[in-house]
């Protein structure tokens, strides 16, 4: 099957909303893939970022093939044994004590998590940041930023505020007596790969606190190891009132999950709720994903090849480059041009990569690449920005 083939039928089939690339992937291992006429690329899409595991990791497979043949379907009306481990395991695995709810995708998590603002403060104001993504659904289109995904489907849910992000003055002045919480990334991944600066989220707990609002942090793309910690948050030390998490929680396997600290107890049953929430082969691939980032260290992978990375693409001298930045192997380089062209011309040469905003290059590669894999990495981006 040639890959072009593939693309025509996506095109004719869908409703057109995603610009596809010229590569139809049918294969993956690790931090490689496949298209349908057999070339292999280096992925440092990672599926959006929900492949930090790699693709087909062994033991998400496995652990994916022994539930398909155990139980596929279990409403969370019925307690379920994958669930009751993986609720431990991550549990456990959270640097604060919480409770979870569980759903299918990143917005989804969100969507919960305004929610539960709403329950537990009675208030309904949300300020988030500018630059700040956050999903497509109604409640989250409306905390994200980016004015192109907005405008189109006004009027959104109301009482949203943007202020700049890594400002503490603007937050603060942001936040009263209205505000139900405060929504940020702790890195902004889609909004050109910004890292918090020092202070930042420790000023956001403060400002939250003083007001009765609550930190509601997004990890969903900076999560399960990407930054080089399990969570982005245990770089500064910060507790949030609620954690939404999704991409890599279950090795690629579309799931999502809110922790919502343990002080504000239990929610009552009926307020909220989702039919795939809690499914056994997502709780499967979860609890595999989780073991595997803990007994392969993975976060400290991601440190170590991060910080590597960082230092090779600061390297490379090209009049392109305005700034090389990240966190762990969440890392963007910002261009001086558009990104798009350059992006094309990685294709070409096999390594796979995303935008972030129109003209940063953003590297997601799985955790488990290859030192050999990244270094062609940095040869081919040296070569398309010279
Ligand atoms: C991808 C992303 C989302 C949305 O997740 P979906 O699964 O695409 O709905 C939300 N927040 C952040 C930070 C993301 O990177």
């Amino acid at each position: 099957m040639r890959n072009e083939t593939l693309i025509s039928t996506e095109q004719r089939c869908e409703v057109g909303l995603y610009a596809k690339r010229p590569v139809a992937i049918v294969r993956g291992a690790g931090a490689r893939a496949w298209d349908a006429e057999g070339r292999m690329y280096i992925d440092c899409m990672s599926g959006q970022g929900s492949a930090n595991l790699g693709h087909c990791h062994p033991a998400v497979v496995a652990a994916l093939h022994d539930q398909a043949n155990t139980l596929i379907s279990c409403t969370e009306v019925l307690a379920n044994d994958r669930r009751a481990a993986y609720l431990e395991a991550l549990v456990t695995a959270l640097p604060f004590p919480a409770r979870l709810f569980f759903c299918s995708s990143g917005a989804e998590s969100i969507e919960a998590m305004l929610k539960f603002a709403r329950l537990l403060t009675g208030r309904t104001r949300i300020v988030a940041a500018k630059r700040g993504f956050h999903g497509r659904t109604m409640g989250a289109l409306s905390a994200t930023w980016e004015p192109k995904y907005r405008e189109p489907f006004a009027p959104l849910v109301p009482d949203f505020a943007h202020v700049p992000y890594d400002d503490l003055d603007a937050l603060a002045e942001a936040v009263d007596e209205r505000t139900a919480g405060v929504l940020l990334e702790p890195v902004q991944g889609e909004g050109g790969v910004r890292p918090a600066g020092p202070g930042y989220l420790e000023g956001a707990r403060r400002i939250c606190d003083e007001h009765g609002a609550l930190l509601l942090l997004d990890e969903v793309q900076t999560g399960f190891g990407r930054t080089g910690k399990l969570f982005a948050i245990e770089h500064s030390g910060v507790t949030p009132d609620m954690l939404a998490l999704a991409k890599s929680i279950a090795g690629g396997f579309p799931m999502g999950a809110v922790a919502l600290h343990e002080r504000h107890g239990s929610l009552s049953p009926g307020a909220h709720g989702t039919t795939f929430g809690g499914n056994p082969l997502a709780m499967a691939a979860a609890l595999a994903t989780l073991n595997v980032m803990r007994n392969d260290d993975l976060p400290g992978q991601a440190n170590e090849k991060g910080a590597w990375l960082l230092e090779r693409l600061r390297g490379i001298a090209s009049p392109n480059i305005r700034e090389v930045r990240g966190l762990g192997l969440l890392i963007g380089i910002e261009l001086k041009q558009r990104v798009q062209s350059y992006l094309a011309a990685l294709v070409d040469r096999g390594v796979l990569a995303l935008p972030s905003g129109p003209t940063v290059l953003r590297l997601l590669p799985p955790l488990v690449i290859g030192y050999d894999d990244l270094e062609t990495v940095v040869t081919q981006i040296a070569d398309v920005l010279s």
